[in-house]
């Protein structure tokens, strides 16, 4: 027996903060970080909450880590907040899903219980609007951890375009290939079924379509309004199906170096693709799940796949493409890296993609020399 469940309700399309006409009267705590408080974005969505009396927690960071948990929830309790609004990008969504459970599973008498809780993107990205995920950093050992829990989940998504259009090229880059990555590790992940496939589906069409637009023209509301529809089917066919282990490679070398999550995913992503793939060991014709996967998706994607190493090969060179169009670096040298710096931590690399908790619905096994190699191709 399988399950797939769809437990936020989700507002979108142009003018969709319309629905935050539903808050009315009540004490609100808007999680936030200080781009968007110097955007004027907290001021924007108080114009919607009529009689609400609003606070604003705008300590969150990129790649969040742990401290602000504590600072969140602190400013939880001082505003007695009924109902929470996260604005921004994934690391805002993700640290107020986690502040909000955390208040919730403080000792009786400390316990602050939120009624309600909205999640709006600012980019189109992480999906984590609807899904069961968090990631949290420890800055100091340079690991970033997946959490994984349906107490997680926002009851309520809000995807309007409009809270895009300010994301820069480079944001609007890296976050896009993020898309592509949830989409495609879904699709042939070890959980992946007829719902989180549809999803996957549509998401990968949509960023071949409209990820160089938004990137080329920021402005293009069409092409933003794609991408976040885009970003948040991504979301919810990985948080049915899983993921793989670009993403366990990603997190180790994003909590390692720094880089933004979906830029190392991009990196990552075509050696994936060809691993999991595995043409050179079809013997016969007998190819993978994943490769004839791969081919139907190149189809869907509109890249000639008269067969699965043809449908394989345009896939992989149209995610190469894409990067390129993207100004994507495609190693971490070319990003600025010092692969012997790199280098000196390739065993700990190893052993933290092969421990996290996304690796684990890989289509394909791993172990610890499959993930060197392909840490290795992303090296240098
Ligand atoms: P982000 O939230 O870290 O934002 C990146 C930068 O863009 C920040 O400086 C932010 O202020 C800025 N920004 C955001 N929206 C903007 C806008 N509209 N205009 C201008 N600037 C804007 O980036 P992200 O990729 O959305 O989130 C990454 C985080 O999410 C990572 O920690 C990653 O591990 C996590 N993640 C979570 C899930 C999940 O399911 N929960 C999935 C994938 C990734």
């Amino acid at each position: 027996m399988q399950e797939f469940s769809f437990r936020t309700r989700i507002f979108f399309g142009e003018g969709a903060l319309e629905g935050l006409r539903r808050v009315k009267n009540r004490r609100v705590l808007i999680v936030t970080d200080r781009f968007m408080v110097e955007a004027g974005v907290p001021d924007k969505l108080t114009g919607y909450l009529e009689g609400c009396q609003v606070s604003v927690f705008a300590d969150v960071k990129p790649d969040p880590p742990v401290e602000v948990v504590a600072q969140g929830v602190a400013a939880l309790r001082e505003s007695g907040a009924q109902v929470m609004i996260a604005v921004g990008g994934g690391s805002v969504i993700d640290a107020a899903k986690i502040i909000r459970a955390a208040a919730y599973a403080m000792p009786e008498g400390q316990r602050q219980e939120v009624e309600e809780c909205y999640a709006i993107p600012t980019t189109s990205g992480t999906g984590s609007e609807v899904t069961e995920y968090a990631v949290i950093s420890d800055a100091q050992k340079g690991v970033k951890y997946p959490l994984a829990s349906e107490e997680l989940q926002p009851p309520i998504a809000i995807l309007d375009p409009a809270l895009v259009m300010s994301a820069p090229p480079r944001v609007t880059a890296d976050t896009g290939m993020d898309v592509l990555t949830h989409a495609l590790e879904a699709y042939v992940s070890t959980g992946a079924n007829d719902f989180s496939d549809a999803l996957a589906e549509k998401a990968v069409s949509l960023v071949f379509r409209f990820l160089p637009l938004a990137y080329q023209d920021g402005t293009d509301l069409l092409a933003r309004e794609k991408m976040h529809n885009a970003s948040c089917m991504a979301g919810l066919a990985f948080n049915s199906a899983g993921l793989g282990v670009c993403h366990g490679i990603a997190h180790t070398i994003g909590g390692k170096f720094h880089i933004p999550h979906g830029r190392a995913n991009a990196m990552v992503l075509p050696w994936v693709l060809q691993y999991n793939a595995d043409l050179d060991h079809a013997r016969s014709g007998a190819y993978s799940k994943a490769a004839k996967k791969y081919q139907r998706m190149a189809k869907i994607a509109d890249l000639p796949a008269y067969n699965v190493r043809i449908g394989v090969s345009n896939l992989v060179r149209a995610v190469q493409d894409l990067n390129r169009l993207l100004q994507i670096p495609s190693t971490l040298k070319a990003h600025g890296i010092d692969p012997r710096e790199a280098e000196a931590l390739k065993a700990e690399m190893v052993q933290a993609a092969l421990q996290d908790g996304t690796t684990a619905t890989n289509p394909r096994p791993v172990s610890e020399a499959d993930v060197l190699k392909i840490i290795q191709k992303t090296i240098s």
